[in-house]
């Protein structure tokens, strides 16, 4: 990657309709490298993360952080420790998770690499320990599955939390941020924009929610037929937790009751 100073990544060969590309992970840093988030423990995907690692200079890989725990972001990581003796890190929310990390991080702390510093920007939402990473120096933040190069993320309840995740989007809009380096699809260059859009775009999934409640469509199935109509069918399970983090977030703010499988607006006090 150009306008990057010791920063390059290798994507690992896991397409998909979630996955986007395959998850890109990210390599920092001189002589002692460090990756973030390492997708799948098979051979290629190790040795593609081995070989990327010495084509920019590496002697060694020294650190691996995750951005979460879900698999396709930290499925490789005790595979690479074995290989290459790095130390993996994970959010201190999650610790035990792996049952083979080394250190773990918390919002606010900040991680050194073989050519500045991470500060850790806990992120909520998608995960309850997701972790951005922040380099203040070249201004770029790696976003993992909070914000993706292409389409949006999911928020799978109960562990998803819509209010948490909107929230932790908010949060980003006070860094000083030239890059968004996401864990699946393309380099976002209008960071703002696009944090912005993914605001504006779930405010509006929610009015969409509100609008079906109003119209007395009222449980989840029916909810997402309409307002993620057009979704390829692997992505219709995806698209119902979203609506359903929705209305967990509605009825937490009073503004929707649940009966048995039905939704339904709260009478106005
Ligand atoms: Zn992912």
């Amino acid at each position: 990657m150009k306008s990057l100073e010791y920063i390059d990544y290798f994507t690992a060969a896991n397409p998909g309709y979630m996955t986007l590309n395959g998850t890109n992970q990210y390599l920092l840093g001189r002589e002692e490298i460090t990756v973030i988030d390492v997708a799948l423990p098979g051979e290629e995907n190790i040795g593609g993360i081995l070989a990327q690692a010495e084509e920019m200079g590496g002697k060694r890989i020294e650190k691996i952080l995750l951005t979460h725990i879900h698999r396709d972001h930290c499925g490789g990581a005790l595979a690479l420790k074995k290989r290459s003796g790095a130390r993996v890190g994970l959010c201190a929310l999650r610790a035990g998770y792996l049952g083979g990390e080394d250190f773990t991080y918390a919002g606010g702390d900040s991680i050194s690499y073989d050519g500045g510093e991470l500060a850790v920007v806990h992120t909520p939402g998608h995960e309850s320990g997701h972790c951005c990473f922040y380099e203040p120096r070249q201004r770029i933040l790696f976003t993992g599955d909070h914000i993706l190069g292409q389409g949006t993320t999911v928020i799978p309840p109960p562990d998803g939390n819509m209010a948490a995740y909107i929230h932790s989007l908010e949060k980003l809009l006070k860094l000083k941020i030239r890059l968004l380096l996401p864990g699946h699809g393309p380099v976002i260059h209008d960071p703002y924009g696009k944090i912005q859009e993914y605001i504006d775009h779930r405010l509006l999934r929610e009015r969409e929610v509100l609008e079906c409640l109003g119209e007395g469509r009222n449980m989840i199935p029916a909810i997402a037929a309409k307002i993620y109509a057009g979704l390829p069918s692997p992505l219709v399970s995806a698209g119902q937790l979203s609506v359903e983090a929705h209305l967990l977030k509605l009825i937490r703010e009073g503004r929707v009751v649940r009966e048995g499988e039905r939704y339904l607006l709260a009478a106005k006090g």
